[in-house]
Formats: structure tokens, sequence, C-alpha cells
């Protein structure tokens, strides 16, 4: 319940603790925090490098498994196929942008959950990984 509760806010661009405040304040810039609750997120530089990976990542499943389906499935000729799938390549990833790093900060809260998250599941008041020591 718990982790489609925080896909739902992902991909409704929502904060992931508390579900209100928006995460963008334009077509690529985010807020630093969130509007309601106050939530910083972006916890240590460089966290949504993570993001990349889900951008890559379906890009690269649908680029995989969309290419040989239409090609050996008669349905578009090889070179219109390339093409097709380079164009894609480049302009998917742009429109996938803001989802895969909400979809970061809400795979981020699913794995170690900030304080004060509200919602389906009771509230969350302790992080998962809090206690482990500092390596
Ligand atoms: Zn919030």
């Amino acid at each position: 319940m718990r982790f489609w509760k925080l896909f739902r806010r992902a991909m409704m661009l929502r904060c992931p603790v508390c579900g209100i405040g928006g995460l963008f304040k334009g077509l690529l810039a985010m807020h630093d925090s969130c509007s309601h609750c106050g939530t910083k997120f972006e916890r240590e530089p460089g966290f949504f490098l993570g993001s990349i990976y889900i951008n890559y990542g379906l890009t690269a499943l649908i680029t995989a498994i969309a290419y040989p389906v239409l090609l050996f499935g008669g349905y578009v000729k090889e070179q219109p196929l390339l093409w097709s799938m380079l164009v894609f390549v480049v302009i998917f990833p742009l429109f996938l942008h803001r989802h895969a790093r909400s979809l970061w900060l809400g795979f981020d809260q699913w794995h170690d959950p900030r304080e004060g998250e509200t919602g389906v599941g009771g509230t969350v008041t302790a992080s998962a990984n809090s206690e482990k020591p500092a390596v």
C-alpha cells in the first residue's frame, strides 16, 4: 500500500512526504523544499543523479523492446525505424526528466523514509536507515 501511495505521489509530481506540495516551479526547475511540509527535496549534493538511472533505464527498456518488435514484426522498415528510434532516445528523456526525478524521490522515501510521512498506511516517524552507522 505504501509503495503505491508513493508511486501515485511521484506520478502526480507531488512531495513524497506529504503528497500536497508540488515539486516543480517551472518546466525543469524544482523547488528546494516542499511548500506545505518544508521537506528539503535534495537530501545531499548529487542526490538527483539517481534519477538518471530511471530515465536511462526506461528509455533503454522501451527502445530494446520496441525496436525488435517493430522491425521483426514487419511494421516499419529498417531505416525509418532506426531514425525514429534515434529521435526517440534523444527526445523521450527530456519529457521523462520531471517524472524521473519525482520517481527517484518516491523511491528514496520508500527505501529510507523521512519523518512525517502522511496518508494511507499511517505516519512514518523514523528513518529506517537512520540507525546505521556512518561509513
Ligand atoms: Zn511536503
